[in-house]
């Protein structure tokens, strides 16, 4: 960056020098023209009076060699010139400054003459007699005289050069030097400094990033733990069934069971089996929704109606543990997944039933209410303690781990709920108290999209 600031610095002031150059020698070349001019006016009428008294005496007299002296008769016929024969010049009546001079008694121009791009000034004055006195003079064009200032000018330009050079090298570093000091860790102790007043926008937005960073950087920690817990803890979970099968078959294989123990004994293998199936689905579904529900089909669906079919393949379980349940409300439509929607259902109306007294209930009540869908799936089991409330939606967690593996959980249908409903915008209300039993309320957005 600083060569780029350099270049460009070091261009500007060369410009602005060169330009000034220019702009002073084409001054100067004016001044010059003016004061040639003058001076050629001043000689004229020197001369005239030279001529008034002595004549054509006065001319031949005349040092002249830098001018060319012209006398010109009334009628326009010269009568001398120091640099031709008078008698081969044309008339000369209708030259302008002749004319001028005639009519006004003085009379001044320039012209070209074609050969070599010299331009010619003249200056002409009436004597009292009537004839005119003329001379011109050549002034050099300006690229001579450029030409003539060939050493001092290009001294100037590489003056200019190096000026230029030292001036770009030391901006380019004043200017870099604070950026290089920089920590960018901390752009805000900079902010009050006067080196980078011109850079507070920068530094503002470089704290508000940081930031950023910062939060997405702990975010990423804290999912990566989360990951590498979930991973520890489900592979423990999987290894537990693992063993007792593995162990039960080896006691099978090497029959030392007794021919009446090997039915529980396979019963207990099946047992085993069906828990690490299960395990194994919780894990397939959490996956699932950890990818957020996007590959999966939204659409309208009717949540009553999923309670109902959920709560219907829960029936055996219920009767099984002897609870009662009971469903209420009316149809409520709402955009989402049915298959993510009936999980919720599932997973509640499945802890409800299970951690609960035998003759225990389980009402479901669904119902519509403001652009929203209301489920409550309430329970009078065994509740959950206060300070368990704000865990248990964690993955593996369980208030009472023997109780859990006892009527199968697995730990994770509440982290099911919980990820099932992140992805409808859904928000929880957990009313429990030990002893008596739990109400989980969820209110679902008609439109989760519309939801911020
Ligand atoms: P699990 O498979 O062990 O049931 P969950 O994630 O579904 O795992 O639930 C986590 C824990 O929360 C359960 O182990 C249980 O201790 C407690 N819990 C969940 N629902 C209820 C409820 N309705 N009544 C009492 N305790 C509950």
């Amino acid at each position: 960056m600083s060569s780029k600031i350099f270049r460009s610095i070091w261009a500007a002031a060369l410009t602005v020098l060169l330009l000034t150059l220019v702009l002073v020698f084409s001054m100067l070349y004016k001044y010059y023209d003016r004061t040639q001019q003058a001076q050629l006016t001043n000689e004229v009428h020197l001369a005239s009076r030279g001529v008034t008294l002595n004549g054509e005496k006065y001319l031949k007299n005349l040092d002249t060699d830098n001018f060319r002296v012209t006398w010109i008769a009334a009628d326009g016929k010269v009568k001398y010139d120091n640099k031709a024969n008078p008698a081969k010049m044309s008339n000369h009546k209708n030259r302008k400054e002749v004319k001028e001079a005639m009519s006004k008694g003085f009379g001044a121009s320039s012209r070209y003459s074609d050969t070599l791009s010299i331009k010619q000034l003249y200056a002409a004055e009436r004597l009292p007699d009537g004839t005119v006195l003329r001379l011109s003079v050549n002034q050099a064009p300006i690229w001579m005289m450029l030409l003539g200032f060939a050493q001092p000018i290009a001294v100037v330009i590489i003056l200019a050069i190096l000026l230029s050079f030292w001036l770009a090298s030391r901006l380019s570093k004043r200017i870099v030097a604070p950026i290089n000091k920089l920590d960018l860790d901390n752009p805000m102790e900079y902010i009050d400094n006067e080196d980078f007043k011109e850079l507070a926008p920068l530094l503002q937005r470089m704290n508000i990033q940081n930031g950023q960073i910062q939060k997405d950087k702990s975010e990423l920690e804290k999912t990566s733990l989360i990951r590498q817990e979930f991973t520890a803890n489900a592979s423990h979970e999987l290894k537990t069934p693992l063993h007792a099968i593995s162990g039960y078959a080896e006691l099978l294989e090497n029959g030392i069971v007794r021919p009446e123990d090997v039915k529980p004994f396979a019963g207990k293998i099946r047992a085993e089996s069906l828990r690490m199936t299960r395990l194994v689905d919780d894990i397939i579904d959490l996956s699932k929704l950890d990818e957020g529900g996007e590959s999966m089909k939204w659409e309208e669906v009717d949540l009553y109606r999923i309670a109902d079919n959920a709560m219907d393949s829960l029936q055996s379980a219920a009767q099984e543990a002897d609870v009662q349940m009971s469903l209420e409300g009316e149809s409520a439509w709402l955009h989402g997944i049915a298959q993510v929607l009936y999980g919720i259902v599932y997973n509640l109306c499945d802890n409800a039933i299970k951690y609960n007294h035998p003759g225990g209930y389980v009402h479901v009540n669904v119902r519509p209410s403001d652009k929203h869908v209301i489920l409550t799936v309430t329970d009078n089991g065994i509740g959950i303690p206060l300070e368990d409330q704000e865990r248990i939606f964690e993955r593996f967690y369980r208030v009472d781990k023997s109780r859990s593996k006892e009527v199968g959980g697995t730990g994770l249908g509440l982290s099911i709920v919980k990820h099932a409903m992140m992805i409808h915008k859904a928000t929880v209300k957990l009313d429990s108290t030990p002893g008596q039993g739990s109400a989980f309320t969820i209110t679902f957005p008609e439109d989760p999209e519309a939801e911020k």
